[in-house]
């Protein structure tokens, strides 16, 4: 039996999984291949949705879906792999709980997708937080809301002006979006706290470049900072955090002030994980491919080169270079969601291409531009050269993740939180009790006094 290892079911691993098991389906049930699916979640992230989980105008679990019921023909092992020995055809894997375990493999797909890129800035490791996973979306969202219970109850007036600001660092896809859900939710939720001013919430976007959502272009980019601006939120462009010890954040334009809210997003980096592998890593570590999504070395970029190939290795995704043949002006293709489904697609073609014996074919799409949502009704757009703004882009971009995200079930339970949301008032509800787990029962049982809710800094 041969076994073909996916590692990591993101946006790669989930679509090349699926597609390879229904190309794959007669050989796997009789048992000559065995397509095995290897991630430390249980589920799929769809990460376009975090913003709007973190907003809660989706139920964080309608943006996840879950592999056992989606991958039927697949093995799923829930766990990580922590180092790859691809002469040896090896991976070992860390469980859920438990001793590490060997898998070993004929073909593997390297799909483990990005993580935040922390720089060495003062505070950020302690006081920050990513947006890369729906953990990070939940808990964001319980400590967003209660932040407003600490203002309204406290008499410290600094402590208030803490809690009521926020701060993003990035303006891309993720920060951008982010930014623009959570401050629409703080503007509909005040109404809630008579003890609060509107203008006391101070929501900051810093962005070292000069401009935000480069995805949608400059135009559509400089009308979505417009738009946020005119919103209250203060746009730093060209500016970036310097610190921001014990929350007391300083920027590079010599501005000065706490928030108990950094969120992160000001770049991401390939997953960690290929430096504990043998195959090759390009300077900024990701790992090298051709366009047939083969892990090769000595392909140029921009180039449809194959290089020299290393047999039985596929990457794609973001946590891969993939030679960009396009005109695009970069010479790779940036890492999204919507080259990562394409190149998934053709993945999955070319490894059961190569199971059977026929050729393979180049990875070529050209980027067609991006939808982005800022918000309810709020959004941007700039897709095929078409650019849309306010209500337009807002319902783009959600029919466009509608029609994306995997499994009707999925998008009926995503569509009925939006009408539901669309009738009734804004979710204001943060259950950030839950990181309490145990603690209550123990403090019980141990006939302590019952524990309380804690402030999500604590
Ligand atoms: C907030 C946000 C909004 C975004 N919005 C858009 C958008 O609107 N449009 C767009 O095109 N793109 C968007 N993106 C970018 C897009 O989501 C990514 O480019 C895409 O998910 C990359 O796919 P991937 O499969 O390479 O990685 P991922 O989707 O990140 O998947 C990686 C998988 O690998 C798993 N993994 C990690 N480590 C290990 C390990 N050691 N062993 C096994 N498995 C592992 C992870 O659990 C994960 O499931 C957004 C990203 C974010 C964070």
């Amino acid at each position: 039996m041969k076994r073909i290892v996916v590692i990591g079911a993101g946006h790669v691993g989930f679509y090349v999984a699926e597609r390879l098991s229904k190309k794959l389906r007669s050989d796997i049930k009789r048992g000559h291949v065995e397509l095995m699916v290897i991630d430390p979640n249980q589920h799929m992230t769809y990460q376009p949705f975090l913003p709007e989980a973190a907003a809660g105008n989706i139920s964080p679990r309608h943006g996840v879906v879950p592999l056992r019921q989606a991958l039927k023909h697949c093995t799923i092992l829930t766990g990580g792999v922590t180092e790859i020995h691809h002469a040896e055809r090896r991976l070992v894997v860390q469980p859920l709980a438990g001793p590490t375990r060997e898998v070993e493999y004929d073909q593997v797909v390297l799909a483990p997708g990005s993580v935040s890129r922390p720089l060495p800035i003062p505070g950020l490791a302690d006081t920050a937080i990513g947006i890369k996973t729906m953990g990070e979306a939940i808990w964001l969202r319980n400590h967003v809301l209660q932040r407003f219970d600490v203002a309204a109850a406290t008499e410290d007036p600094d402590l208030r002006r803490k809690a009521l600001t926020f701060v993003t660092v990035g303006g891309g896809f993720a920060g951008a979006e982010t930014l623009g859900e959570l401050e629409d939710l703080t503007a509909s939720i005040v109404d809630n706290y008579p003890e609060i001013d509107p203008d006391e919430i101070k929501w900051y976007l810093v962005e070292y470049a000069d401009k935000i959502l480069p995805e949608v272009g400059p135009q559509m980019g400089a009308y979505a900072a417009r738009q946020l601006t005119k919103r209250g939120i203060d746009i730093r462009l060209g500016t970036t955090l310097k610190s921001c010890e014990g929350g007391h954040v300083v920027l590079t334009d010599g501005e000065e002030f706490d928030s108990d809210t950094i969120i992160w997003t000001a770049g991401v980096m390939p997953n960690p994980l290929l430096k504990k592998s043998d195959l090759p890593i390009g300077p900024k570590g990701h790992l090298e491919v051709n366009t047939r999504l083969q892990v090769a070395t000595g392909v140029e970029a921009a180039t449809d080169q194959t290089g020299e190939v290393v047999e039985g290795a596929w990457g794609a995704g973001d946590s891969a270079q993939v030679p960009d043949t396009t005109d695009f002006p970069l010479p790779y293709c940036t890492p999204s969601a919507q080259h990562a489904v394409r190149q998934a697609t053709r993945l999955a073609d070319n490894v059961h291409a190569a199971h059977v014996g026929a050729a393979l074919k180049p990875y070529h799409h050209k980027y067609i531009g991006s939808v982005a949502g800022l918000g309810l009704y709020k959004g941007v757009a700039n897709t095929y050269g078409f650019k849309a703004k306010g209500m337009l882009a807002w319902l783009m971009h959600r029919g466009y993740h509608l029609s994306r995200v995997p499994g009707v079930g999925r998008k009926g339970r995503i569509l009925a939180d939006w009408i539901v949301g669309f009738f009734t008032k804004r979710e204001m509800v943060q259950l950030g009790e839950i990181g309490l787990g145990r603690e209550p029962f123990e403090a019980i049982a141990a006939g302590a006094d019952p524990v309380r809710a804690k402030p999500t800094t604590d």
